[in-house]
């Protein structure tokens, strides 16, 4: 009887709506490995400082890998926001992945699953649900910035990405993933390394090029689906708890105006009023004036009207869901 129960229980684990113990064991390496950096170059910092080689590989790669987010895995892979041409959807796709938040394909069908199911059950990583107070209210800011990504699989992926399964250079750089992993650790390094001519260059462009912008690009990230599910302002009718918060718009890189963005998921531009600082905007936008984005989706100042949150909204959804 006993066998018979640990058996069963030994064939639930395999089942396919757990995650397998050698991505579990990934997961946890990339989240914990840039606290150790994050700690070592702040030991190695308090006694020697930090040079300018240091902090521009940060923000460099910051740009590069959080552009690659938020413009390309974002706004063009899962909302299609815009068109561009092949050698744009090959490089928006690799910066994306050196952000190592996962391949590319996967991160389209998770996001795409938030948006159907937005704060409801189904949803992969919504900060709702997890009772009141301060306790629900913590353990919900926690499911959604870190612990959903140890969660059993929820999300039928294939259901929600049959286009990218049909394009070929989609799939060969989802396939590719861990190689842009590699790059993503290894160009900082070299770019250390030569600017300093020096192994210690290298070793420091690897701390704060990859594994302390890695902590940054994944939290920042991660705090739009926790933070702006929680905290700010709601504009506009979107059926769900997100939030516009500023913090969060600026530092993500334009993505945390999120009420403006489940109203008009797909919307090229998400800090819609001139003052919502929107950086993956203004390089979108700057990008079709040199011929590299066309088509540019943004909702018309009377479709943005229709969905104001006014005293009694109506609640009706028509925009699509991605
Ligand atoms: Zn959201
Ligand atoms: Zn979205």
């Amino acid at each position: 009887m006993t066998n018979s129960i640990q058996n069963s229980e030994a064939v639930h684990h395999d089942h396919d709506d757990e995650l397998p113990v050698s991505q579990r064991i990934a997961n946890i390496i990339v989240i914990l490995m840039p606290f150790v950096a994050l700690i070592s170059a702040a030991v190695y910092t308090w006694g020697w400082g930090i040079s300018w080689v240091d902090v521009v590989l940060f923000f460099g790669m910051y740009l590069v890998t959080g552009l690659g987010i938020t413009i390309g895995y974002h706004r063009f892979f899962t909302h299609k926001s815009f068109e561009t041409n092949r050698w744009m959807v090959a490089l928006m796709g690799i910066a994306g992945s050196m952000a190592v938040e996962g391949p590319v394909i996967r991160w389209v069908a998770y996001h795409r699953c938030h948006h159907k199911h937005s704060d409801h059950e189904e949803d992969p990583h919504s900060p709702h649900g997890y009772g009141g107070g301060i306790k629900g209210l913590l353990k919900g800011l926690w499911r959604s910035q870190i612990g959903w990504i140890f969660e059993p699989k929820r999300v039928p992926e294939a259901k929600f990405v049959p286009d990218l399964n049909k394009d070929k250079l989609i799939v060969a750089i989802d396939r590719l993933f861990p190689l842009w992993v590699v790059l993503s650790m290894l160009i900082p390094s070299l770019l250390g390394g030569l600017i300093t001519l020096s192994w210690m260059g290298a070793l420091l462009g690897f701390i704060w090029g990859g594994l302390v912008r890695v902590v940054f690009v994944h939290h920042i990230t991660w705090s739009v689906n926790s933070i702006c599910h929680v905290w700010g302002s709601q504009p506009f009718r979107s059926h769900d708890e997100s939030r516009n918060n500023p913090i969060v718009g600026v530092l993500a890189l334009g993505e945390g105006w999120h009420n403006n963005h489940h109203a008009f998921p797909t919307s090229a531009r998400h800090g819609l009023a001139w003052w919502q600082f929107d950086i993956s905007w203004i390089v979108i936008w700057a990008a079709s004036k040199v011929g590299l984005a066309r088509k540019l989706r943004v909702p018309s100042a009377e479709r943005q009207a229709e969905k104001r949150n006014i005293s009694n909204p109506t609640d009706f959804r028509d925009e699509p869901t991605y």
